[in-house]
């Protein structure tokens, strides 16, 4: 299904732009994917984490905090340059999808109007 493929790609994009902001862990991540409106289980966020990371997106590094380790991923070079890429696309995508939509839309009525006199 094209929504679900799209908000997995969109959930990777968001990961990725955080992990380049500061290091991020999955249970945060999780929380803030949900405040977007993406709701994503850990058996999905974890896999998805871990691939990243085995492309050379990600690095990741534990800490222990009190009892428990946490695994904190961080973007690397080849990371940042992926989320160049993917701004490129999201641009693109927005400007035809969403914008160029828009100004069809707001001029479609005009053009019918025109037509009818
Ligand atoms: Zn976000």
């Amino acid at each position: 299904m094209i929504l679900r493929d799209l908000e997995l790609g969109a959930i990777q994009a968001h990961i990725l732009y955080h992990a380049t902001v500061q290091p991020i862990y999955g249970s945060w991540m999780a929380e803030e994917l949900a405040l977007h409106g993406f709701s994503i289980s850990y058996g999905t966020l974890y896999p998805m984490l871990h691939r990243m990371r085995q492309e050379g997106l990600l690095v990741c590094e534990e800490q222990r905090e009190g009892s428990q380790v946490r695994k904190y991923y961080t973007a690397t070079e080849q990371g940042i340059q992926e989320l160049e890429q993917v701004r490129h696309l999201i641009r693109e995508l927005y400007q035809e999808v969403v914008v160029e939509a828009q100004t069809s839309q707001l001029l479609k009525p005009r053009l019918q109007g025109e037509e009818s006199y």
